[in-house]
This record gives C-alpha cells, sequence and structure tokens, in this order.
C-alpha cells in the first residue's frame, strides 16, 4: 500500500444566521480565510458599557459558508468515503459549539431529503460503489458508538443476540493485526443502503431516547458512527482481504462553561468534554507535527477509539462548525477595533 498523505485536512463550515449577525464572521474570497470578530466586555460593573473587540484570521483548507448539503458532501467527505473503498482508514469530525450545526452536517435535517447529512450520503455512496467495482467482494458493517462522560454507550445494541454485552461493559482494545476495536460493540452486517439507513435511524431514536431516559443530554456526548468496509478480489484467488474503517464523528458540544455558573452534572460534563477535546487537540497536533514521532491516543477513550483512523496511513477531515450569534449585542455597544 502506498504511503498517504497523513494530515489532517481542517474546514470551517458557517450556518446561516439573520444578516444582522454576519459581520462577525468574514469568509474571504480565496475561499481559506476566515476572520472572527469577537466582543470581549469587562468584568467590572464600572466597566460594563465598554467593551473590545478583537479580531482573529484563520486559514484552513476550505471555508464553506452558504454550501448546501451535496456540496458540502462533495468538497469535504467524497474523497475519505471513496478513500475507504479503497481500504484507507479515515475520519471525518464535527466540532464545534452546541447550535452550530455539527448534526445538520453529519446527519442533517429530517425535514427533506436535500438536507440528508454526510452519514447518509456516505452510506448511499459506499453501496453504489460496491455495486459499481465488480472485480471485488464487499461485505459492510456498522457501529454507532457514544462516548458520554469517558463511558461507551452501544446506540445499536445487537437484537439478534449474537454478540453478549460485556458484564464489565465494552472497552477499547488493541490487538495486533486487528488494530483498534471495541470489545463488546455490536457491529451489524449490512446489504444495501436501505437497511443501513434504517440501522441509522434506529442509532438516532436511542441516541434521544437515552438523552430522555437516562438524563444524558445528547449535544453533551460525543457520536461515532462507524462503516466497517472488508473487501477482496474476485480475480485473484490468493488475495488478502483488505479492513477499513470510516468514522464519521458528531462531538460533544464544545462551548466552555464559565467556572461559576455551572455545578452537579453540568459541570463533570464540561470537564469531560474539555478534557476529551483538548486531548483530540493534542493528538492532531502531534500528528501534523512531522519531527514528533509518539501522539498521545490513550489520554481517552475518543482519541484510542480513533486511533488507527486518525494517524498513519489515512484520510482525516475536521470540520468547525460556527454561526454568528451575539452580533446585535456588538452593536449596541460598538467601539472601534484595537
Ligand atoms: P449542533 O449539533 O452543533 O448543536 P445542529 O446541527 O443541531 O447544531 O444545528 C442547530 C440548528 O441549526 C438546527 O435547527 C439545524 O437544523 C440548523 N442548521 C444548522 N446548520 C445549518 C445549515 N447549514 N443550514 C440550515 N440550517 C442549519
Ligand atoms: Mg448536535
Amino acid at each position: 500500500m502506498k504511503a498517504h498523505n497523513s494530515e489532517v485536512g481542517v474546514f470551517v463550515r458557517v450556518r446561516p444566521t439573520a444578516n444582522f449577525a454576519q459581520d462577525l464572521i468574514e469568509c474571504l474570497p480565496d475561499g481559506q480565510t476566515v476572520n472572527i470578530c469577537h466582543r470581549k466586555t469587562s468584568r467590572k460593573p464600572r466597566d460594563s458599557n465598554k467593551s473590545q473587540l478583537s479580531s482573529w484570521s484563520f486559514q484552513v483548507e476550505g471555508v464553506l459558508q452558504d454550501v448546501s448539503q451535496e456540496e458540502f458532501y462533495n468538497q469535504v467527505c467524497r474523497r475519505v468515503v471513496l478513500g475507504a473503498l479503497d481500504g484507507y482508514n479515515g475520519s471525518v469530525m464535527c466540532f464545534g459549539q452546541t447550535g452550530a450545526g455539527k448534526t445538520y452536517t453529519m446527519t442533517g435535517s429530517t425535514e427533506s431529503y436535500k438536507q440528508r447529512g454526510v452519514i447518509p450520503r456516505a452510506l448511499q455512496e459506499v453501496f453504489q460503489e460496491v455495486e459499481k467495482r465488480t472485480e471485488h467482494a464487499f461485505t459492510v458493517h456498522l457501529s454507532y458508538l457514544e462516548i458520554y462522560n469517558e463511558t461507551l454507550v452501544d446506540l445499536l445494541p445487537s437484537l439478534r443476540g449474537t454478540q453478549h454485552p460485556s458484564p464489565r461493559g465494552m472497552v477499547v482494545t488493541e490487538e495486533p493485526g486487528r488494530g483498534v476495536f471495541i470489545r463488546g460493540l455490536s457491529l451489524h452486517p449490512v446489504h444495501s443502503e436501505e437497511e443501513a439507513l434504517n440501522l441509522l435511524f434506529e442509532g438516532e431514536m436511542n441516541r434521544i431516547i437515552g438523552s430522555h431516559a437516562l438524563n444524558r443530554n445528547s449535544s453533551r456526548s460525543h457520536c461515532v458512527f462507524t462503516v466497517h468496509i472488508e473487501s477482496r478480489s474476485r480475480t485473484l484467488s490468493d488475495s488478502k482481504y483488505i479492513t477499513s474503517k470510516l468514522n464519521l464523528v458528531d462531538l460533544a458540544g464544545s462551548e466552555r462553561l464559565r467556572k461559576t455558573g455551572s455545578e452537579g452534572q453540568m459541570l463533570k460534563e464540561a470537564v469531560y468534554i474539555n478534557k476529551s477535546l483538548s486531548f483530540l487537540e493534542q493528538a492532531i497536533l502531534a500528528l501534523a507535527d512531522r519531527r514528533r514521532d509518539h501522539v498521545p491516543f490513550r489520554q481517552s477513550k475518543l482519541t484510542h477509539a480513533l486511533k488507527d483512523s486518525l494517524g498513519g496511513n489515512c484520510n482525516t477531515v475536521l470540520v468547525a462548525n460556527i454561526y454568528a450569534l451575539y452580533s446585535a449585542l456588538c452593536r449596541q455597544n460598538e467601539v472601534s477595533p484595537g
């Protein structure tokens, strides 16, 4: 297998909001630069009417503003999905605050077929390719994992009883030859797009039910939908199986709760999320740094579970979902930047 570019591709997707807010996020015509304007308010009461505008500029592989779900999939995700069919592990991860459009991007809106997100589009593409690539025999399995406060939850617990849940729950495990896998997480064989979509729908329902029944706010957990692909040449009689994984990840909301403003469960969730997101950041920075040969994957369940789909011979895309929220406030107290 040829060496593959192991750098992480970073994209920004800007969710549409009312016009007045757009001035906070400036997307430059090069399609790769986004400037963010932020208003800092003084905490001191006597300075309360003073605020400062500061701005940051970010350079990424692509800034996508007002793009349709179809354009987004084609520009950002398609190559990762096709790579998985060629045998390369891949991950697409959405990162951002609650309300920024992560779930819309990954799963999409049920309002219309046009608004379906990355996961249903990827499933469609996988099965279209399986039909087309007649020289290979493919097997496809799905799994859907939720990570809440460092606890692993199976969103598609096996109905057929083929896989007994381990009494000690699920664990991230590594075995030579098999790589990283989650012991106890059910893998479901699927033979068509329709079958795959039914499982996705079931997993989404379990995510919602879990959030009500067990008081798990679904925006406070990471959700990892994985397509496990196995292929073997039909023409070469002694050919080996090629396996790959495609992880489609809806990360927990990245908002930082003010230390004083949250307590109990909310605080606990925020602590776990901040930890696992900063471990993810550390792993990604280490991967991007060619001089480093150690990448700290085992510090959190998330990075450990994604280990062989982030580094090395694979395609990784990180999508930062952003939106402008505070412009109305910003306007009230307008001051010039600097
Ligand atoms: P998150 O998962 O990051 O908390 P959601 O995906 O739930 O955010 O998005 C919040 C709301 O904004 C939802 O009602 C969603 O349908 C809508 N939304 C998000 N992104 C877009 C978009 N690009 N175009 C239209 N509506 C969007
Ligand atoms: Mg969400």
